[in-house]
């Protein structure tokens, strides 16, 4: 009789561990400054997590006292403010909340946001409570980070993440102006606030369209499409996306609408969505807020095992939700050629290695869903300058080039009009930019400026052969520049 292992037996026995998400964001910050030349020590620092903050506070809410937990992490602080999001979830954790603050770093590294890297969260599940109870929770969170410091527009910029949109971070931004009664540039104490409460056109849409500029870029070199084993333009591109939240929404609504790219796939809680013949975004996203789920969507078949829709066979994959959705288990199935990464964390370590060999190209999330970092820069940047962008300029820009097309318009009068200018020309040159347009035009030069650096690393070394290497040696070289100019 063989006295060999069993082969399930062995292979069992090989299997590595799927490694957390802070690990893994640690295991791909390590790949990367093994090809670094860092000074001694240096690399440690950059990698722990500067301090986390936990508190436990309580809220009388029906009747009684409920203690709720929260966190803030201060991953980086080689720029000031620290900056990133808060978020409201059951499974939020201090390991979590560091993970995501270390991505922070990095990616405001990348796109030239100059933040330092942090993250919040509370642990709760927002949709057990009602508005009311949530402000009050929200509020009293909030008073205990912004009597630390932990919210102040020099020091410390919270935003929306899961879970929290615009209105909590009107419910942040109003409890810091009561406790900071004198403070001029209270407003820049939080991000991602509603327009009336010195919020920023655009800042809703920003983490998706930032997709969106980012595949744009894509698209634009040859050799990384290739690389992806895909050729051509966006139109007609088969797209998976996992969660239709606020960014899988976004980038989903844009990529269909303006780039012409087909979505046959949509992953939610409660089941996904397929046909190869194109879903309707916006059909499918209204039903999700009217019904809560895509269950009983009418208009195309329901899939209940939403990991076979992950699976099957597409040109771009976007997880746009949580972390670790692609697993050691699932990476070896995905049909994929190119994943873009909306959300944060959502390919472990593990996968990433598994993809990578697979010649899968992977858009990694320090660049891909850095849209939202950067429009609460732009936000951030209103708040201090206390005036909305373009407002000394439109007129101004209107009234010259008037000018050119009165002057044309008279020289065309005096060749007898043998030629007229195009009325859709005249009216998009006429039209002064408003901030929608400068916050877009930022983001997008911001998007193509990233891409180009990171893809610089990847072409350009022999020792890098995909992308999220390539965007840590970027983000890791400018943090410890910033650190050497401070003579650490
Ligand atoms: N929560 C978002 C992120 O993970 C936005 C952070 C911000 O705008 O500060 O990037």
């Amino acid at each position: 009789m063989s006295t060999q292992p069993k082969p399930e037996a062995h292979a069992q026995a090989q299997t590595p561990a799927e490694p957390s998400f802070r690990q893994s964001v640690d295991l791909m910050f390590n790949r990367a400054v093994a090809l670094m030349d860092l000074p001694p020590g240096l690399e440690q620092k950059i990698r722990v997590c500067n301090a986390t903050y936990t508190v436990r506070f309580g809220v009388r809410l029906r009747g009684k006292i409920e203690t709720f937990t929260g966190y803030r992490s201060v991953h980086s602080e080689h720029m000031e403010p620290v900056k990133g999001g808060i978020r409201f979830a059951d499974t939020v954790n201090q390991d979590e909340v560091e993970a995501l603050a270390a991505l922070m770093t990095y990616k405001c590294a990348l796109v030239e946001a100059p933040f330092g890297g942090s993250k919040g969260g509370l642990c709760i599940d927002p949709r057990q409570y009602d508005e009311h109870e949530l402000e009050l929770i929200t509020r009293r969170f909030a008073y205990e980070l912004i009597k630390r410091d932990l919210i102040n527009p020099s020091q410390n910029v919270p935003a929306p993440d899961m879970g929290t949109g615009e209105r909590e971070m009107a419910w942040i931004a109003d409890q810091y102006a009561r406790m900071n009664t004198t403070d001029i540039n209270s407003r820049a104490c939080v991000t991602g606030k509603p327009l009336n409460a010195g919020g920023i056109a655009g800042r809703v849409e920003a983490t998706g369209r930032g997709v969106q500029y980012a595949l744009r870029e894509f698209f634009r070199h040859p050799e990384d499409m290739a690389a992806a084993g895909l050729a051509g333009s966006l139109d007609g591109k088969r797209v998976i996306v996992q969660g239709l939240g606020n960014v899988g929404y976004h980038a989903a609504t844009f990529l269909q609408n303006e780039d012409g790219a087909k979505i046959i796939g949509i992953i939610e809680r409660d089941g996904a969505l397929y046909d190869e013949t194109g879903l309707d975004v916006d059909a499918v996203h209204e039903w999700i807020l009217r019904h809560g789920g895509v269950s009983d969507y009418p208009d195309a078949r329901c899939h209940e095992d939403s990991a076979a829709v992950m699976e099957a066979e597409c040109d771009i994959l976007i997880p746009a939700a949580l972390e670790g959705v692609i697993t050691m288990q699932n990476a070896p199935r995905i049909q994929a050629r190119l994943i873009i990464e909306a959300a944060n964390g959502p390919i472990t370590a593990g996968a990433d290695e598994i993809l990578r060999d697979r010649g899968v190209v992977i858009i990694p999330d320090m660049y891909a869903n850095a849209g939202g970092v950067t429009v609460s820069y732009f936000e951030w940047v209103k708040n201090l300058s206390h005036i909305r962008f373009g407002r000394m300029q439109r007129r101004q820009e209107e009234a010259r080039h008037q000018l050119v097309v009165d002057q044309l318009e008279r020289l065309s009068d005096s060749l007898g009009k043998t030629w007229s200018l195009d009325p859709q020309f005249k009216d998009r040159y006429l039209r002064g930019a408003d901030e929608l347009e400068l916050v877009r035009s930022g983001l997008d030069d911001t998007m193509r400026t990233a891409y180009q650096s990171m893809r610089q690393v990847w072409h350009g070394r022999a020792d890098v052969t995909d992308l999220r290497t390539a965007a840590y040696l970027v983000a890791i070289d400018r943090v410890a520049s910033s650190y050497r100019a401070k003579g650490l």
